[in-house]
């Protein structure tokens, strides 16, 4: 894959999913999102972020998909789907049950366990689905998984050190955001929060 469509993504954290992250981390909800971009020219279409403080549901990847479909006949085998955070089980089986064929994302499970404190994605898994270390089946036939870390460190490209870079811009960003969740969080009603 070229490193052009991941310097897209990364540059779209920055300047489109980030930005949105804040005033919804600001309002008490955590600080997952998504959004989702054309196959063919890279093209942004919609982003949407974590509501959990309006309905438990609305994780990151569930108001991007409803953000999705309010436009008509989008057919989402023509877009990549990209997620700060390795979706949790709900999110999994929504991107299915939505026809996506792929899924990118920023943050393994082991990070949004450890680095940023919230442990009910693997929990879960691990709990209902009896799924160990967060090992569901990453390429099946729904769809293929990737972690955007992994591929640009796969790059055969010497510029792929700058992605790198703006990558660690990123995490900087989400653990500053991360802290702000975490310090708000003692006073939401977020079941699992
Ligand atoms: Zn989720």
């Amino acid at each position: 894959m070229s490193i052009l469509k991941y310097e897209i993504i990364l540059d779209l954290f920055l300047d489109e999913l980030i930005p949105d992250t804040k005033k919804s981390v600001s309002k008490g909800n955590k600080i997952f999102g998504a959004f989702i971009i054309k196959k063919d020219d890279l093209s942004f279409t919609i982003s949407g972020t974590n509501n959990e403080t309006e309905n438990p549901l609305f994780h990151g990847e569930i108001s991007t998909i409803i953000n999705f479909f309010k436009s008509k006949n989008l057919n989402p085998k023509e877009y990549l789907f990209i997620s700060s955070h390795e979706p949790c089980s709900m999110c999994l089986s929504a991107i299915t049950w939505c026809g996506f064929d792929n899924f990118y994302y920023f943050f393994p499970y082991s990070d949004t366990e450890s680095s940023f404190n919230i442990p009910h994605d693997l929990k879960i898994l691990k709990e209902v689905f009896n799924i160990n270390n967060g090992e569901y089946i990453k390429d099946n036939y729904y769809w293929k998984s990737h972690s955007i870390l992994e591929s640009i460190s796969k790059l055969q490209n010497p510029d792929k050190e700058k992605l790198l870079e703006k990558a660690k811009r990123i995490r900087d960003l989400y653990e500053n955001l991360s802290e702000l969740y975490q310090s708000s969080k003692i006073s939401n009603n977020i079941p699992l929060n």
